[in-house]
Formats: C-alpha cells, structure tokens, sequence
C-alpha cells in the first residue's frame, strides 16, 4: 500500500518512512504543498503535515479532498484545538499530534483504512503485513505465512507474535507482553511466555529472530535475509 507523505521536517519524515516501510508500506515522500499536489500516485492514504513551508497545510487538505476519497491523516504540532476541528471539517479523516509514535500512526491508518474501505475498496489495506523477505502475518485473519506456506500457530502464539512485530527492534518487557497477549498482570514467574517464544522461534526459524533480554523482556528482529522489500 502506498502512502504520500506530506512533511517538510526531514528528521520526522525519515524515521516515519523507515518505520512504515518495515510494517510493508510503501512510502512517498514530498516536503512541500505543491509537491504533494503535483504527485499523481497511486497512493491510498494521505499523512500531512499542516505546517509546511510554501502552503497552510489546511489548503492542501482541502484541494486533496476536492479531488477525491483518498484517506488523509492530518499530522499536526500545532497544541491548537482549532486546526484539528478545521482539519476535519475540510475533509481529513483523523490526526496525529506531534510528537507522536509509530505505532499510533500505523493504528491511525489502519483505522481509516478499515473505515472508508468501501470507497477505496481496500485491497491492500486488508491484505497481510510483510516482515522482510518471507514472513507476512494477515492480521485479519490470524494467519501466518513463511515464503507463502502457512505456519500453524496456536492462538497465542499468533497473539504473541502479532505484538512484538508491531514495533520490531523493540523492547517488550515481560509484564507489558503478559499484560497484552494473556490479558493478565502477572507477577509470578513467566515460564509460559518463554514456551511460547520458544515455539515461535523454531516456527519461524530464518524468518524472524526473538532476542530475550535477561531479566526485562524480549525483541523482534527481522531477518532480512538479501533483498528487503
Ligand atoms: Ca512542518
């Protein structure tokens, strides 16, 4: 799925497209108003910045959506409540407030992307997520695929999987994955979180790497393996 991304701040604009690019999306980036109108696409979701140099972020909002459906996520470091509303009325779907985390932008386009589906019909949107070269998990449909095979998984294993990859590279503790995948504040020991890791591992030997880091919690690295896609 493409994404056009409007922003003029080259720090933020990198690290988001680093960031959407590992959960699969395809990213362009234009730093300017004009930029973003001259763009023809494809694209299926919009992320503007309202503070670019050349054009009241607002503008571009609204002569994207004279021209169609397309989903746009308003990025905005302005604290101003106002924007927002405005942003909203003229068309936008949602908004992000800087500073803001990866995963927050990715369950905002998830969110609109599940919500106007039937306008953009959704294709990609509801296809799975792609992790490297060979893993995609379809969160819809809990399912968990290797160079195209399906990996049986138990239900939390699937649970356990589809969140420590929804910020690969980063650290889980032990209690937030308890918490998250078993529903439970746990204080005891944990020994069924490591079972699970340990199924994940030889299931997906090659695919992923699940790094335990004594005493807090364990990572999820993507092997790239060659080409990244
Ligand atoms: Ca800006």
């Amino acid at each position: 799925m493409h994404v056009l991304l409007v922003e003029d701040d080259e720090s933020v604009a990198q690290s988001l497209r680093r960031g959407l690019r590992r959960y699969g999306f395809e990213v362009e980036w234009v730093s300017t108003g004009g930029a973003a109108l001259a763009y023809e696409g494809p694209y299926a979701v919009v992320l503007l910045d309202l503070g670019l140099p050349d054009a009241d972020g607002l503008d571009i909002c609204k002569a994207l959506r004279d021209r169609g459906d397309v989903p746009i996520i308003v990025i905005s470091a302005r604290s101003d409540e106002a924007d927002r509303v405005v942003g909203l009325e003229l068309g936008a779907d949602d908004y992000v407030s800087k500073p803001f985390g990866l995963r927050e932008v990715i369950a905002r386009i998830r969110a609109v992307m599940r919500r106007t589906q039937p306008r953009t019909l959704g294709a990609a949107a509801a296809g799975p997520d792609r992790y490297g070269t060979s893993l995609t998990i379809d969160r819809r449909a809990a399912r968990v695929r290797l160079d195209g095979a399906e990996v049986p998984l138990a239900p939390k294993e699937f649970s356990l999987l589809a969140f420590l990859a929804e910020d690969p590279g980063a650290l889980m503790s032990r209690e937030h994955i308890m918490e998250a995948v078993w529903d439970a504040n746990w204080f005891g020991p944990t020994k069924t979180l490591d079972v699970h890791v340990a199924a994940l591992r030889r299931k997906l030997a090659g695919a992923v790497t699940i790094e335990a880091v004594r005493g807090v919690g364990f990572r999820l690295v993507v092997d790239e393996g060659g080409n990244s896609t």
